[in-house]
């Protein structure tokens, strides 16, 4: 009998997690065309995650470190408050690690996230959507005070092991990938995780790199993942001193800048994205305008596959 080679899982396979991260370097060519040679933006794409998000490398080390400390034990249910990309990254994370995942939502959060995570199994706890976000992060802390046995809390707004995944991956591929020649980094605030993170260590490489934080210029505002600091709870992980600079960008600008990176450039991205390169373009027009070079760096968090409902995308 003869018989029939099997590829080892080690050699064949490559794990879920060793997935996340390493994400490309994108450039562009006609929204950048009215800017000088000598300043450039760049931005990584982290739809490129298993996930579908740059949440996938905050979830993977906050898992990886609460198992390393013992506070995540295989027991344990993982438990938080999200209706966005963290908790589609735990999801996947805990279907491919065995763990059960409960999330509070808002029970207005989009149709889309809903059934994603659905589909990966999690268990879904409604709040009530007149207290917004707030009303899940109480309910859920509720609930981890009343059974800590139970459930590890993974608490991403306030866990240094979400700005220390950026630290760890993000910063590093970035320092990497420009060859050191990063200039600025633009990075968009919802827990705040990406741009302190990121700038902390790309501060460490050059102290001179410009850190730029980005926030809806509104309480009230479509850019989903984004938060608006000045009326929001303040993120424990948020040092609101440490970016050198801020920029506020509206809802329509970003919208319009999300038509044009799908239509000019073929990049169909999210909306925190769009905003994201808004603020990246006004800072490259500022050098330009002051003769001045330099290379900028953005991230896009996700692609626009979860915000197709909404009608911005055909209204021009
Ligand atoms: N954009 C999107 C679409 C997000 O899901 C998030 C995460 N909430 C962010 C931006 C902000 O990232 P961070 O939490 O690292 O500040």
């Amino acid at each position: 009998m003869t018989s029939i080679p099997v590829l080892t899982p080690s050699i064949a396979a490559t794990s879920l997690e060793a997935q996340i991260g390493n994400t490309p370097l994108i450039g562009f060519r006609r929204v950048t065309a009215h800017l000088p040679p000598h300043v450039q933006i760049f931005a990584k794409a982290e739809w490129h995650n298993p996930g579908g998000s740059v949440k996938d490398r905050a979830a993977l080390n906050i898992i990886r470190e609460a198992e390393a400390s013992g506070q995540l034990t295989p027991n344990k249910i993982i438990l938080d408050s999200t209706s966005g990309n963290t908790g589609i990254a735990y999801a996947m994370l805990g279907a491919a690690k065995g763990y059960r995942v409960k999330l509070f939502l808002p029970e207005n959060a989009s149709p889309e996230r809903m059934k994603i995570l659905r589909a990966y199994g999690v268990d879904l706890v409604f709040t009530d959507p007149l207290e917004g976000s707030d009303g899940a992060i109480e309910a859920v802390r509720a609930l981890a005070a009343r059974e800590p046995a139970r459930y590890f809390y993974a608490n991403q707004y306030n866990n240094p092991a979400n700005w220390r995944a950026h630290y760890k991956t993000t910063g590093v591929e970035i320092w990497q990938q420009t060859q050191g020649l990063v200039t600025h980094f633009v990075a968009g605030l919802g827990t705040s995780g990406t741009l302190m993170g990121t700038g902390r260590r790309l501060r460490d490489y050059n102290p001179a790199v410009q850190i730029i934080a980005l926030q809806p210029d509104l309480a009230f505002h479509g850019l989903e993942g984004l938060k608006h600091m000045p009326t929001a709870i303040k993120p424990g992980i948020y040092d609101e001193t440490f970016a050198d600079r801020q920029l506020s960008i509206s809802t329509e600008a970003a919208y319009n800048m999300g038509r044009r990176l799908a239509r000019e450039e073929g990049y169909l991205v999210g909306i925190s994205a769009a905003a994201a390169m808004a603020g990246a373009l006004q800072i490259a027009e500022a050098l330009a305008e002051q003769g001045q070079s330099g290379l900028i760096v953005t991230l896009f968090p996700d692609n626009a596959y979860k915000y197709l409902s909404e009608s911005f995308w055909t209204e021009d």
